[in-house]
């Protein structure tokens, strides 16, 4: 198993970090032919704006949008907007892989960066966990076949369907691996 770590933006080395510690084998992603070699693919946080300019440069814009169709990818906050099917402010072209509605930016420029503690349930057991927030995104609506796996306060900020997992968070940042132990179990079932 090769999982891809999107690297033409953002926080991706945080990323490969986590998978050393898991002992995941893993490919930094920068043209369709790296891409072509994974069976799974992680998109960092980073700015979405960016992100998406530069992923129509590459021409991977399809190419992802392709590959999420048969495989699962992993998003972590701009990523999340990436594979989002709607941004309701400020809009930025998304990828439309998993049915939820986002608002960038969404806890306003004071606190627009904080660690609290989330709430996640995985595998039917609920635990916490440190969540790092940075300009996170809110997911204001979730449409069919989403199913919720954490929240904070009311706030829904981890959510999967058959094949896409998001968080508005950074797992990335924490030392605690489980977000990412959950994606890769989540692969292997797919396999
Ligand atoms: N605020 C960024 C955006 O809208 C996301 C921030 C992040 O990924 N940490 O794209």
């Amino acid at each position: 198993m090769t999982i891809g770590i999107l690297a033409i933006q953002g926080d991706f080395g945080l990323h490969q970090k986590i998978l050393d510690k898991l002992g995941v084998k893993h490919i930094t992603v920068r043209n369709e032919e790296q891409l072509k070699q994974c069976d799974a693919l992680i998109i960092p946080g980073g700015e979405s704006t960016t992100f998406i300019k530069l992923l129509k440069s590459a021409q991977l814009d399809r190419a992802i949008k392709n590959f999420g169709h048969k495989k699962p990818i992993m998003g972590t906050c701009a990523g999340l907007i990436l594979l989002s099917s709607k941004v309701s402010n400020n809009s930025v072209d998304t990828l439309n892989l998993i049915d939820i509605e986002v608002s960038r930016n969404a806890y306003g420029r004071q606190i627009d960066s904080f660690v609290d503690t989330v709430e996640l349930t995985l595998k039917e057991k609920t635990i916490k966990f440190e969540g790092v927030f940075i300009r996170a995104p809110k997911i204001k609506k979730i449409g069919e076949g989403v199913r919720p796996l954490g929240y904070h306060k009311k706030d829904i900020i981890l959510a999967e369907n058959e094949k896409i997992l998001v968080a508005t968070f950074h797992p990335e940042l924490t030392s605690d691996t489980l977000v990412h132990q959950y994606f890769i179990e989540k692969v292997k079932k797919i396999l």
